[in-house]
């Protein structure tokens, strides 16, 4: 189940543009700053890793349309180039990335960006939810939530359209590493994840599977990969 090779494949605009060799697909999706980058590079990062990208004109490319691009370095010498595209605080790609040349890994625009303009929020929001109906090799959404801060009101809202949807969804919580703080709600990363799950258990018929994570110690990285390769197989 292990990831022993991963490899850019492209930045779609559009459900219609993202690759169409059908493989099953997860897709990885959460507030700004949620951690989905740290966790997407914590997924893909291992020792024996491969990180290549076909297109080695592709950085210079985003970058001279002004997207913002993150560099991932593994422990080896090559790069894997992750264009974010947050062109003028927008983010508006999904970005592909096979993994050991037989399913993908999916990095999906963050939500709840403050400094969006209202209509760019509403763009995302129509952008991300076409993509979730009308992409049949989707296996599951994986919905990222902050565990070290109380529930979002956005974050409530975003489980609530994926359950009334029926969009298969797994709860990824991040950052549960964190200590309480009394500016954060003074609660536990597991008080807060439980609270989470009271407070949707309504939207759902069976509560979706979920998964405790934290970047800096790794927690929950084999799970993750453990899930989705139990789902790969159903
Ligand atoms: P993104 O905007 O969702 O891609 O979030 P990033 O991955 O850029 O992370 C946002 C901030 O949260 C950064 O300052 C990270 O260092 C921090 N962060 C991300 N994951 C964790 C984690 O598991 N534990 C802790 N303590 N901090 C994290």
């Amino acid at each position: 189940v292990d990831v022993v090779n991963a490899e850019f494949v492209k930045s779609s605009v559009k459900t219609e543009d993202c690759p169409s060799d059908g493989i099953p697909e997860f897709a990885l999706v959460g507030r700004s700053n949620v951690g989905k980058s740290s966790l997407l590079n914590s997924l893909v990062r291992r020792k024996r890793l491969a990180l290549t990208s076909k297109k080695p004109g592709i950085k210079h490319f985003l970058f001279r349309l002004g997207f913002e691009i993150s560099t991932f370095r593994s422990e080896g010498t090559k790069v894997l180039f992750i264009p974010r595209c947050k062109k003028k605080g927008k983010t508006q790609c999904i970005n592909h990335f096979r993994i050991n040349d037989s399913w993908y890994l999916v990095d999906l625009p963050g939500y709840g960006y403050a400094a969006a303009p209202h209509e760019v929020r509403t763009d995302w929001a129509k952008f991300t939810k076409d993509y979730f109906l009308n992409r049949p090799n989707l296996v599951s959404v994986f919905l990222l939530i902050d565990a070290s801060i109380p529930a979002k009101k956005i974050d409530l809202e975003y489980a609530s359209w994926l359950g009334q949807n029926q969009i298969p969804m797994t709860l990824v919580f991040t950052k549960c590493d964190k200590r309480k703080k009394k500016k954060n709600g003074g609660k536990r990363p597991e008080e807060n994840v439980q609270d989470f799950q009271e407070l949707i258990r309504g939207f759902f018929q069976t509560a979706p599977p979920w998964i405790m994570t934290s970047s800096v110690t790794n927690q929950g990285r084999d799970e993750i990969l453990l899930h989705m390769s139990q789902l790969r197989n159903y």
